[in-house]
């Protein structure tokens, strides 16, 4: 798959390690029924650039480079009251000399706080240019053209990133992923079995199968809902997958059998905790040093530790977790993160 076609900017000068977490291993097993548990492993696209970075970042090295393509001079894109994607889009704006601003869904109502910690600190002190904030199930399409009207009116020109940044051209960030991935398994000599990722607004996801069917690369792929279960979301993720292969010009046809989705560990709600997310969050971090986020990594490991107990998985599989990011938003959820889950929906 040749992505050189594509515009592209660069904003992580390395390839994110992987990383075996021989203490977590132990402690994933010790809690599984007979001890039997997988060998996990962990990307490390947590460390990625921009402030701080997350999957995001890989999606808009193409879609700022298509932005500046286009002779943008602001960058306009929407996403929850702690959104990750926001924060890092606003991160690279600062970078490119561009500016930025948002609309802020509130799914949960009066959820939107711009004083709060987290991503709407960071908002701040980045320096976003405007917020307009709508109430859940708005048309956000239509809510960003309206912004990107009134930039266009004050003689400026828009580009605007749908919700996490996940469309085609973002997408390839995925398949650069799968490809990075692909080279290091090769050069460290690691067989990995699985690889288990977050599925949200499905460019990851997506991106990743479309990059894994593209390459060859036959290892299963498992996505985690965040927001939705496998009925809802596998659709969303093949239509992505498939975008991105038709961008590349690949003449594949994504199967509803590459796409493999898991529900069941984002309930109640998008971005509202449950006990189970609590509990990996303080077993990542405690074991491993590594901290996950409250609204996707750490339902998304919750998750791979729910497929573990029920016996999911091999023992002694090797299952790489991609570690998508969202470290400031954890500093929103402080309280609930370190209680001890008691008084959390499961
Ligand atoms: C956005 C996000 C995801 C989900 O990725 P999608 O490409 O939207 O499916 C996972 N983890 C973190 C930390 C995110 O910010």
């Amino acid at each position: 798959m040749d992505l050189s076609r594509f515009p592209r900017r660069r904003y992580t000068s390395f390839a994110t390690p992987i990383e075996f977490l021989p203490n977590f291993t132990r402690a994933l097993a010790a809690s599984c029924p007979d001890g039997a548990a997988p060998r996990i492993w962990i990307k490390r696209d947590d460390m990625l650039g921009l402030f701080p970075g997350g999957n995001k970042t890989r999606k808009l090295e193409f879609l700022v480079a298509d932005a500046l393509a286009q002779g943008a001079d602001t960058l306009v894109t929407c996403g929850a009251p702690q959104s990750n994607h926001c924060r890092i889009t606003l991160a690279a704006a600062v970078k490119e000399g561009l500016k930025c601003r948002f609309v802020i869904e509130e799914r949960v109502p009066n959820s939107y706080d711009p004083n709060a910690s987290g991503n709407n600190f960071m908002f701040r002190l980045l320096g976003v240019e405007a917020i307009t904030v709508v109430p859940g199930g708005s048309n956000m399409a239509a809510e960003m053209q309206k912004v990107a009207e009134q930039v266009q009116g004050e003689g400026r020109k828009a580009y605007i990133i749908p919700g996490g940044g996940s469309n085609a051209i973002g997408g390839l960030g995925y398949v650069a992923c799968a490809q990075e991935l692909q080279q290091q398994l090769f050069d460290e000599g690691i067989a990995i079995d699985r690889v288990v990722v977050g599925s949200g607004s499905s460019g990851t996801h997506g991106g990743m199968v479309a990059g894994f069917l593209g390459n060859n690369i036959r290892i299963p792929i498992t996505g985690i809902g965040v927001s939705r279960d496998p009925a809802d979301q596998a659709p969303l993720v093949l239509k992505e997958a498939q975008a991105v292969l038709d961008l590349l010009g690949v003449k594949l046809q994504v199967k509803p059998e590459d796409v493999q989705c898991v529900g069941g560990f984002w309930q109640p709600k998008y971005s509202v905790p449950n006990a189970r997310m609590v509990e990996a969050v303080q077993m990542l971090a405690r074991t491993e040093g590594i901290p996950l986020d409250p609204v996707y990594t750490g339902k998304i490991m919750a998750g791979l530790i729910g497929m573990a107990r029920q016996g999911a998985f091999r023992k002694d599989e090797n299952v790489l977790f991609l570690h998508t990011g969202g470290l400031p938003s954890l500093h929103a959820y402080e309280k609930e993160v370190l209680g001890d889950g008691k008084g959390l929906p499961a």
